[in-house]
């Protein structure tokens, strides 16, 4: 690594949520200036006006924060080279087209959007690929800007030169790249407005970015961007193009995951950062798991917290090879970090979690919250804990009874849960102290005087109140109900039963 202070960069295009690729994109760099001391800046690439979603800046700084990853430079934090919104920077751009527009390194190009598909049209006839073709002689910039004043859709086009193009990339080693292999692209649209390529050079040079980490997938635009950092005289960054991340069939893991699975009628997998969050995961477990999406720390370590991570990082360890997206390995980080976080961080996460699924569990408080995820030990996701404790937030009245469970449970040997529950009714209705040893003694009476075994007695009242056979102890599930909302359920499951026997 140079000496020099390290400037990195995530540029998202607000095109929707924080995709988990996009996340990793964002962690390696964070990585980076934290490993070294330098500046992580983030930068919104909003120059493609017809992919603008709504609200998706919104959704990717919330989706950062939660992360935990924040930036020295950019939206809501400002910094020396801002604005930090590309749309907010035209006239920079502005500049840097004029300058190669008047050194003849870049000419408006004069072919209609007509003879540009009659073209294409007819590369596709001869089945060649379709190569813009430089015209010659090139018009002047006094025509091109003749016909822009006359209305014509006229875009600007980088004239390329023709020396071999050499990338040193410190994941993939030397890339090199006939100049032929790369057409006379647009830098300016007919409107004025940059197109990525540009846009993102000009600004990583007048950001001072040094280290430019990004998906494999952005390979075929660094050719470009490295020639017109030196026609224009700017300093080229390093580049490091993080492996694919593949889906654990061996199919590119991306966004449109979610529709072929919805399109199948499967459940979606979770594929944005803010999937992950609605899904019940742990930020730190998501963080550790993407960060071993084509980095290792040596060894066989794989737990790590974001410090030793830190501590870890470096480019040197990051593999050229794909990386697979395991969804079963993340389920297992969770379940293991959940039991590392302090509990006050995992009350703040369970709350987030309720929340942002509007979840009657949101209001509870903190000492609640806390209880529910006790009972819940062990579990996966938040989700599980939905699963478990839910019950507790539902209305006496809006339980829905599973049916297996009121047969199985209730309905079986002549209804005898149902006639369980109505001696549970007069003992918890009498029972003195409402707390765990009052109720496993009150569990302990019953079935020594029906001569059952415990699960006779637990299993109907787990049913009448939770209308499932899942929840925590039944000591616990007694108890964070209270005694008459207990009374309210087991007196209502009774009266299933009058629906049962017709
Ligand atoms: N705005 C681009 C994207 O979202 C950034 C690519 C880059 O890092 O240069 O893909």
């Amino acid at each position: 690594m140079s000496a020099e202070a390290v400037r990195v960069r995530f540029a998202p295009s607000p095109t929707g949520y924080l995709h988990i690729g996009g996340a990793r994109t964002v962690l390696f760099n964070w990585l980076l200036a934290r490993k070294t001391g330098g500046k992580f800046v983030l930068r919104i690439e909003d120059t493609d006006r017809s992919r603008h979603v709504e609200d998706s800046v919104g959704k990717i700084l919330e989706d950062l924060r939660w992360l935990g990853l924040d930036w020295d430079e950019g939206p809501e934090v400002g910094g020396d080279v801002g604005p930090y919104y590309q749309s907010e920077r035209l006239d920079l751009y502005q500049k840097y087209t004029d300058q190669l527009l008047e050194s003849g390194q870049a000419y408006y190009a004069l072919e209609s959007a007509e003879e540009l598909a009659a073209a294409r049209e007819k590369a596709r006839a001869e089945k060649k690929n379709f190569t813009y073709q430089r015209p010659n002689p090139l018009p002047t910039v006094a025509e091109g800007q003749a016909a822009r004043d006359a209305g014509r859709q006229v875009p600007v086009r980088f004239k390329m030169p023709t020396d071999d193009i050499l990338i040193q990339d410190d994941i993939l080693g030397e890339v090199r790249l006939a100049a032929a292999d790369v057409e006379d692209f647009v830098i300016q649209k007919h409107d004025g407005w940059p197109t990525y390529h540009f846009a993102c050079i000009v600004d990583d040079e007048l950001m001072g970015i040094t280290h430019i980490l990004r998906g494999q997938e952005h390979l075929s635009n660094t050719p470009k961007h490295v020639t017109m950092q030196k026609v224009l005289g700017f300093r080229t960054p390093r580049y490091a193009h993080l492996p694919i991340i593949f889906n654990a069939n061996g199919s590119k893991m991306s966004k449109r995951d979610k529709e072929k699975a919805i399109a199948k009628g499967l459940e979606p997998p979770e594929i944005d950062v803010h999937d992950f969050r609605q899904a019940g995961y742990l930020p730190e477990a998501l963080l550790n798991f993407i960060s071993l999406l084509g980095w290792s720390a040596g060894g066989d370590r794989e737990q790590l917290t974001l410090d030793e991570t830190i501590e870890l990082f470096s480019v040197d360890r990051i593999g050229a090879t794909n990386a697979r997206f395991d969804r079963d390995k993340l389920i297992a980080f969770n379940t293991d970090w959940a039991t590392k976080v302090s509990q006050d961080r995992l009350v703040m996460l369970l709350r987030d979690f309720a929340t942002i699924n509007a979840l009657p569990m949101a209001t509870a408080d903190d000492a609640t919250l806390a209880k529910l995820l006790e009972c819940c030990a062990g579990f996966r996701t938040f989700r599980d804990v939905q699963a478990k404790i839910g019950f507790v937030f539902t209305g006496d009245n809006e339980i829905e009874y599973d049916a297996k469970a009121v047969k199985k449970v209730l309905a079986k040997n002549e209804g005898a849960g149902f006639a369980m529950l109505e001696h549970l009714r007069a003992a918890l209705g009498a029972l003195a102290s409402w707390d765990q040893a009052g109720i496993e003694a009150l569990i302990e009476r019953l079935c020594t005087e029906h001569d059952v075994k415990m699960g006779a007695v637990a299993q109907p009242i787990r049913v009448a109140v939770t209308g499932s056979t899942v929840s925590p102890s039944i000591h616990d599930t007694l108890l964070l109900l209270g005694r008459d909302k207990t009374l309210a359920r087991i007196e209502r499951a009774i009266n299933l039963r009058a629906a049962e026997a017709t």
